[in-house]
């Protein structure tokens, strides 16, 4: 086989393979370079997300939620089970299981597509060639017309908590503990240390979550982080705010953490600590210093409105450039590049990127909050419905939370939709295609929505903007 290809792709994750997959559906010779290496030691295709992010992440969340459940849900059924224990081998086998289910199904998608897969780091040469240094330690030099890199991001590392992968973890880390800590300490409540938190707080152990900023969950809207904030606290998720990190140290009792907080110094010792301040974009290696590709202010690589570097044929996609780090904005970015490489007209929109946040209840938002329309200046009017007045939610005993749309006062286009509750990581997908069609409140609410459903509360919420809800005072 000739080494010289149409595409080749440095990172196998969500933006790399989609990228892949797609320019070979639109005839285009691919190869794709991975260095990933699975627990089991093999080559693992897939990223950050199937190996240890989205994936294993969602897997261990829906197990310790069934486990949560038996003793916070089942019995308001009239349901009692008693002495339920987690056996942890399977707990994480399960997980282990569908990861392997999904990368090796990334393999396979290659296959069909005749995506030719280089298991290795790739560096990036002048003049589109890629040298790949094998996970055999073999090394070689591809070339190709296009490159795109698509390298995703690693986790942010404090200098004085640096991970060790027993006591002080990360997100992979935290995904693999063997046996439930009594205490886990977690720094940064974003959405790792929410979610990974989450998941050992369900299964026994004494979390507590420092926040260096003041505000909880700063990003999504106020009222909807409200809600969480109080439903986390009752599930026992010990989160305090304004917390700075100052040291952690390792001893045989423990990491003993030394932070601050408004009222001074504080100590707290914890049988782990998961650190989850952020990642940053990943390009160590990547690039030859004669490449001409820039990172900006933060290491990530510029690229224009089309995720072209400016280096002829070289295009960088997903957690390695601008916006958010998300697998889907990735996959958008990937398909989006093949199909300008192939001369089509891809498309991304991210105004319409939808959040989600995969705690219990779930937080799902896609566009503006309301502080960021009223920083803007831009006319609006909100529209809410509660969980509680949904016949479904209330018949699963999931009654918490709200949809709260925000629409514009002149057009009532829908500027933002932002919810908490069950179910919502679904419900979003309405809203979203409802903005990527430009529409309105109004729209929403003429649509008929199954009774009884959850996504009745979107209905409401839609009705509530014009203050028409039915099933609540407007
Ligand atoms: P994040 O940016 O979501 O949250 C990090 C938090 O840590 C912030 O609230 C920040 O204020 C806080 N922080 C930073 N430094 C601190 C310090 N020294 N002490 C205390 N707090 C500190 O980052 P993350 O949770 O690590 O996630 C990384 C990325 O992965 C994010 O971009 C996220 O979007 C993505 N991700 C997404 C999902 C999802 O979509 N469900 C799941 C996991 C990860």
């Amino acid at each position: 086989m000739s080494d010289k290809f149409d595409v080749i792709v440095i990172g196998g994750g969500p933006a790399g393979y989609h990228a892949a997959i797609r320019a070979a559906q639109l005839g285009l010779k691919s190869a794709v370079v991975d260095a990933f290496v699975g627990k089991d030691g093999k080559a693992a295709l897939g990223g950050t997300c199937l190996n240890v992010g989205c994936i294993p992440s969602k897997a261990l969340l829906d197990s310790s939620k069934q486990f949560f459940n038996l003793s916070h849900n089942l019995p308001a059924h009239g349901i009692s089970v008693e002495n339920a224990k987690v056996d942890m081998a399977t707990f994480i086998g399960r997980k282990d299981k569908i990861v392997k289910q999904f990368t090796g199904g990334v393999d396979q998608l290659f296959k069909t597509n005749k995506i030719v897969s280089f298991f290795g780091k790739g560096k990036l040469l002048k003049g589109n060639e890629v040298e790949i240094t094998g996970n055999d330690g073999k090394k070689q030099t591809i070339s190709a017309t296009n490159v795109i890199l698509a390298s995703g991001s690693v986790p942010i590392e404090l200098p004085f908590a640096k991970f060790d992968g027993k006591n002080i973890i990360d997100n992979a880390g935290a995904l693999d503990i063997d046996k439930v800590p009594k205490t886990l300490g977690v720094i940064g409540a974003g959405v790792i240390g929410l979610e990974l938190g989450s998941v050992w707080n369900r299964l026994g152990a004494q979390v507590t979550i420092l926040e260096a900023l003041p505000d909880f969950l700063g990003t999504a809207d106020a009222d909807i982080a409200k809600v969480a904030q109080r439903e986390f606290k009752k599930q026992g998720l010990d989160i305090k705010l304004g917390a700075k990190l100052g040291k952690a140290e390792v001893k045989k009792d423990g990491v003993h953490l030394v932070y601050t907080d408004k009222d001074g110094e504080k100590e707290l010792v914890v049988d782990k600590l998961l650190v989850a301040v952020g990642r940053r974009a990943y390009t160590d290696g990547l690039l030859a210093d004669d490449t001409g590709v820039k990172l900006d202010e933060r290491g990530r690589i510029i690229v224009d409105e089309h995720c072209h570097t400016g280096v002829d044929g070289v295009w960088a996609v997903g957690d390695a450039v601008r916006g958010p780090m998300l697998a889907h904005k990735g996959f958008e970015e990937g398909m989006a590049v093949a199909e300008w490489i192939a001369g089509k007209a891809g498309h991304v929109n991210y105004d319409t990127i939808p959040w989600v946040i995969y705690t219990e209840p779930e937080i799902a938002w896609a566009g503006k909050t309301e502080k960021q329309l009223k920083d803007e200046g831009v006319p609006y009017r909100t529209g809410s419905f509660p969980f509680a007045a949904i016949g479904r939610a209330v018949a699963m005993n999931e009654a918490i939370g709200q949809v709260k749309m925000i629409a514009h006062a002149e057009t009532d286009r829908i500027l933002g939709v932002h919810m908490v509750g069950p179910g919502v990581s679904e419900l979003i997908a309405e809203c979203v295609v409802a903005m990527e069609f430009k529409g309105s409140s109004e729209d929403l609410a003429r649509i008929v929505h199954a009774h009884p459903t959850l996504s009745e509360a979107v209905h409401e919420a839609a009705l509530s903007v014009d203050k028409r809800a039915i099933h609540k005072g407007n």
